[in-house]
């Protein structure tokens, strides 16, 4: 097979799985209990909070587990919106974000608070100026992803932190597609906020993390037990946290020789495909997007159909996100970028790992071109 769907989740790499092995059953202890076996766990989990504190230059007490990204993000939303609704009720974020995103700015409407749902340009990228503009008195929290999940598109997450510091505002950052494949550093960006997921970089699938800044006003976002410093309630899912740290210290060891081999592979299909098929067009900017990733619309054809034949030859895509797999609705972030009707239904998205190679993307441009000409033909 050739695995091409790097962006809705990864393989666990198998020292991660070898690492976690022992606390499902010699190790399994609840930290929280008051005996050594559990005073290791708890170790175990500090050391993680630790390592992974270092990969984003922040300390250890502002990384709180959870259970992947899209708790994170629900969290960072609707934790600062609850926490500051005496300060104000207006939230400033993107069309193009995260649904995990999106959908907490859309319950928190429901409770009466404004958002404001930034355009972004051809190439996805939100204009600084518009954030500045779309700043409020009431303004609360600025929430725009650092990478987008579909097309790639990389935020200027630095200069909104800065922007949103100078007005007393907090900034979060979705950076599920950045961490561990992006240098990333909070304290350059003033990130208040950033949402991780472990199953996007070699880990298991259920883990991740949010970083909130120390001296931050939010509010916990399950209540229960005092895990987490008393943000977040549950018994730590010690094999997990295990498994992210060791998939931290692996992507990291070799984030360079990934992302230069990724972005050689990107370049190579996009260069490939411009050329040699008529009537594509290619779904953001040409360089300043995430390394692994290229996104393509076809004119006059259905990515889902075109999917349908790369499946049989055991070639795995998608056609836009994962999370939009089900729905026949174009994708709301292609539809933000303003991508013409005879291209949106041909959106496809490839995205690389570590793995892939050359004769890969080869194949499957090959097959990409006797695809769409086949479909092509055959619609007419
Ligand atoms: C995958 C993804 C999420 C959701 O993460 P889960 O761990 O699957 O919940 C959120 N945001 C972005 C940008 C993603 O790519």
């Amino acid at each position: 097979m050739i695995y091409l769907d790097h962006a809705a989740t990864t393989r666990v790499y198998p020292q991660v799985i070898k690492e976690m092995e022992p606390y499902f059953y010699e190790k399994f202890a609840n930290p929280s209990g008051a005996y050594d076996i559990s005073s290791e766990n708890k170790e175990v989990i500090q050391k993680t909070r630790e390592k992974i504190a270092q990969a984003l230059n922040a300390k250890p007490n502002e990384i709180f587990f959870t259970s992947g990204g899209s708790e994170s993000d629900n969290w960072a939303v609707k934790g600062i919106a609850i926490a500051n609704r005496e300060k104000g009720r207006h939230i400033i974020t993107t069309k193009t974000e995260h649904h995990a995103v999106l959908y907490s700015c859309k319950y928190l409407e429901r409770y009466g608070y404004e958002i404001t749902y930034l355009d972004v340009d051809s190439q996805g990228r939100v204009r600084i100026e518009d954030v500045e503009a779309a700043i409020r008195e009431d303004t609360i929290l600025i929430s725009v992803m650092a990478a987008n999940n579909e097309i790639g598109t990389l935020q200027p997450i630095e200069a909104i932190g800065w922007l949103a510091k100078k007005h007393g505002i907090l900034f979060h950052t979705d950076a599920v597609q950045m961490f561990c494949q992006l240098p990333l550093d909070v304290g350059k960006g003033e990130i208040d906020l950033l949402s991780a997921s472990a199953h996007k970089f070699g880990g298991p699938k259920g883990i991740g993390f949010l970083y909130i800044k120390e001296g931050t006003k939010i509010e916990p976002y399950i209540h229960g037990g005092g895990q987490e410093n008393k943000m977040r309630a549950g018994t730590e899912n010690v094999p997990y946290i295990v498994g992210m740290g060791k998939a931290v210290e692996i992507s990291r060891k070799k984030l360079y020789a990934t992302l230069n081999r990724e972005q050689y592979l990107r370049d190579y299909m996009i260069h490939r495909v411009m050329e040699e098929i008529p009537g594509v067009k290619l779904n953001g900017p040409f360089r300043n997007r995430l390394p692994g990733n290229v996104n393509f619309c076809f004119e006059n054809l259905s990515g889902a159909s075109l999917l349908i034949l790369l499946n049989e030859r055991e070639i795995y895509a998608s056609a836009g996100s994962a999370c939009n797999a089900d729905s026949s609705e174009p994708s709301h972030v292609l539809q933000a970028l303003g991508v013409p009707e005879n291209y949106i239904e041909g959106a496809i998205r490839f995205t690389f790992g570590e793995e892939n190679t050359r004769q890969e993307v080869d194949e499957v441009v090959n097959l990409l071109k006797k695809s769409v000409k086949e479909l092509r033909d055959s619609e007419q």
